[in-house]
């Protein structure tokens, strides 16, 4: 047996505990070693009898005097005994354990740990921790609190840990250079993991668990190193021909100069596009800083060349205004472009040099004969799965090049290393002369207000609104009874505003409706279109000005971020007024963050800090394992595990197996 044997080897875990183990991922004797405590108690204080004070939290050791289940008159079960040393008796009381009485006996050793209270007029440990003799594991020291699942306590995991750890610790290899434990201080593997089962003070267990974080983050940036160079050594491209005359005829002709941004984008993906190797970049960059045009470009160059480009984004909506957007650019090109939908019937799917669509470009079996660049926007809406399937597909004799983007403000340590098998383009600042939009927390009394000055503004200036109604229920997807809900306050909106033109959208509309309705707002048909948040990405209608967030506190930072970048997009004044019926001090002043009006990038690190990672990017939701130990806001750690994986050429055996699954 060893460390990758099954943890069914080891004793008293047998099949019921398998599985409830595996719930917590623990499958081998290495991940439940690895199993680390999200937090102590301290029991490190041990007392004399004599000497306990209520509100303590102790460990006492004694002999048991009596134990004895009791019924109180409500049928209750209680545990009651008395336990004594050299100086004193102090009552011990379980409720509702009566098998207690298998386990506890008169004249039995016993160490106990808990908080000293009041049972009645006397001293007790009520409900303490305890176990026979001494007391090493569970009382005297401090003791490791778990995750725990149902059926799994920490006390029995605690005591599985212990097993493991005190036969196979002779196993944890160390893998880490002494150089670098020297230079960074860490203690090495198996004192690592000693300290964080056991430790004498909070400071070791720090230590250790900065240790194990590292490990974590450093096996994250390896994995992505070697998938990195497995793409480029697996996969051939078109290596594309730049001809710069051409290509700056058509970026001239673009109706705006690009941002600095912009052009080092373009630079980068040009040099990766006339490589042999095929492009695998990630394009990140806040709402509305202009990434549409940069896959314009590539796509332009694919063209040129005699290539097809495929463009993917995740609703129906955003396709359909790419394919308006790309006529607009190209129309001075001959470029056919063909948007794909699920409506789409077969003999309809013609030839084209560019492919927009939604994931119905998987399924619609469009006819893909030399595709040189798939561009996947707001990548993170679609999983894994998707995203390779299309890279699949559109793979013939070569693979093509792979442009990502990305609006999911990422700090760029983290996206450096959660993407690090990508290479990664930033756009940094937004486009020339856009507004700052004003942003307003309007509370439940002054929101009645809101409403005629809006009015009042669509009547003066002539500009739009959106009200953004939340999803009644958590799901990525609108349900029923979220689009009953949008319903139900476009009624009563349509009250409120009488001399206004409302428009109703949400997700459960078939893709014409949806079309047709967002085709009248961008004409300026509708005043006010009142919606789900299926218009957070990408909706460009530079005349709305106005956007109202209802029951704002559902919302994520960067998800509220995104709805407010659908306005400020032309030239006039735009407002985001966030209306909230919280009270919560930390709600609001995640809310009031918004106001300040900080950056995306700036507001995903506030998230980040404020609602945890895993929420902020929906790691877990697109595919991504997430990490257990280690924390995305550490950015120093990972920083260090950057700089350290420079010194490795492979994946060492150890992180192969522990940590990170994939
Ligand atoms: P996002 O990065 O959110 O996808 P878009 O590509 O939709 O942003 O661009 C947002 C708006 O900015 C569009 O209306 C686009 O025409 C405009 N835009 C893009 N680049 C520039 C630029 N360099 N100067 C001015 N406007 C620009
Ligand atoms: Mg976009």
């Amino acid at each position: 047996m060893n460390l990758e044997s099954s943890i069914s080897d080891l004793p008293l875990i047998g099949p019921i505990y398998q599985r409830k183990l595996e719930k917590l991922e623990i499958k081998t004797i290495r991940n439940l070693l690895y199993h680390i405590p999200h937090r102590y108690l301290d029991f490190r204080l041990v007392s004399p009898i004599n000497k306990l004070q209520p509100g303590e939290i102790v460990t006492v050791k004694g002999k048991i005097l009596s134990f004895k289940n009791i019924y109180t008159k409500s049928g209750r079960k209680i545990q009651l005994g008395e336990v004594a040393d050299q100086t004193g008796t102090i009552s011990v009381v379980w409720f509702n354990q009566p098998f207690l009485i298998k386990t506890l006996f008169e004249g039995m050793e016993i160490s106990l740990a808990g908080k000293v209270d009041w049972f009645g007029r006397k001293k007790a440990l009520i409900a303490p921790e305890f176990e026979k003799g001494e007391g090493t594991l569970h009382t005297g020291r401090l003791i490791p609190v778990y995750p725990e699942t149902f059926g799994l306590s920490s006390k029995w995991l605690r005591s599985r840990i212990d097993f493991a750890y005190k036969n196979y610790n002779s196993e944890i290899e160390e893998y880490l250079p002494t150089k670098i434990l020297k230079k960074y201080q860490f203690p090495i593997l198996k004192k690592a993991l000693y300290s964080i089962h056991y430790p004498s003070s909070l400071e070791e267990a720090e230590k250790a668990r900065k240790r194990l974080a590292f490990d974590e983050l450093l096996s994250f940036q390896l994995i992505n190193k070697k998938r990195k160079k497995d793409w480029e050594e697996k996969n051939k491209s078109y290596p594309l021909k730049i001809e710069r005359g051409v290509l700056d005829e058509f970026i001239n002709s673009l109706p705006f100069t690009l941002t600095e941004s912009q052009t080092k984008a373009n630079k980068e993906i040009i040099s990766d596009l006339s490589s042999k190797i095929p492009m695998n970049r990630l394009l990140e960059g806040d709402v509305g800083s202009g990434k549409t045009v940069v896959a314009a470009i590539a796509a332009f160059i694919s063209f040129v060349n005699g290539f097809q480009t495929v463009i993917m984004a995740p609703t129906q909506i955003l396709a359909q205004q790419h394919y308006q957007t790309l006529s607009q650019l190209f129309k001075n090109q001959k470029i056919r472009i063909s948007l794909i939908t699920s409506q789409i019937k077969k003999r309809d799917l013609g030839r084209a040099d560019i492919f927009i669509g939604t994931h119905a470009l998987i399924h619609q079996k469009v006819n893909f004969e030399k595709v040189a660049l798939v561009v996947i926007d707001e990548q993170h809406r679609f999983g894994v799965e998707q995203r390779e399937h299309l890279i699949k597909i559109t793979k013939k004799r070569f693979t093509p090049h792979i442009l990502t983007m990305t609006a999911t403000p990422i700090p760029r340590t983290v996206a450096l290393t959660l993407y690090g098998d990508l290479n990664l383009s930033t756009l940094e600042e937004l486009p020339k002369g856009r507004q700052k939009i004003l942003t307003w927390v309007i509370s439940p009394n002054k929101q009645k207000k809101a409403y005629p000055w809006i009015s009042q503004q669509i009547q003066q200036e002539k500009i739009q609104a959106f009200i953004v109604c939340p999803l009644i229920e958590e799901s990525e997807v609108e349900t029923l009874k979220s689009v009953a809900s949008v319903k139900k306050k476009y009624e009563e909106l349509k009250k409120i505003f009488k001399k206004e033109k409302l428009g109703l959208l949400h997700g459960k509309l078939k893709a014409q409706e949806k079309d047709d309705i967002l085709e009248k707002f961008r004409k300026g048909k509708i005043d006010i279109l009142v919606t789900t948040p299926v218009v957070e990405v990408g909706i460009d209608v530079p005349n709305a000005t106005i956007m109202v967030i209802e029951g704002a506190e559902r919302f994520g930072l960067a998800q509220l971020h995104q709805l407010r970048g659908r306005v400020g997009r032309g030239e006039k004044r735009s407002y985001t007024l966030i209306f909230t019926e919280s009270k919560s001090p930390q709600t609001l002043t995640r809310l009031n963050a918004l106001s300040k009006n900080l950056s995306g990038f700036s507001l995903a690190e506030l998230d980040l800090k404020l609602r945890g990672p895993g929420e902020v990017l929906g790691i877990k939701q697109h595919g991504y394992t997430d990490l257990k130990i280690a924390s995305w806001s550490d950015s120093e750690l990972i920083k260090l595990s950057q700089e350290v994986s420079q010194d490795f050429k492979f994946l060492p055996q150890h992180l192969k197996k522990q940590i990170v699954a994939n």
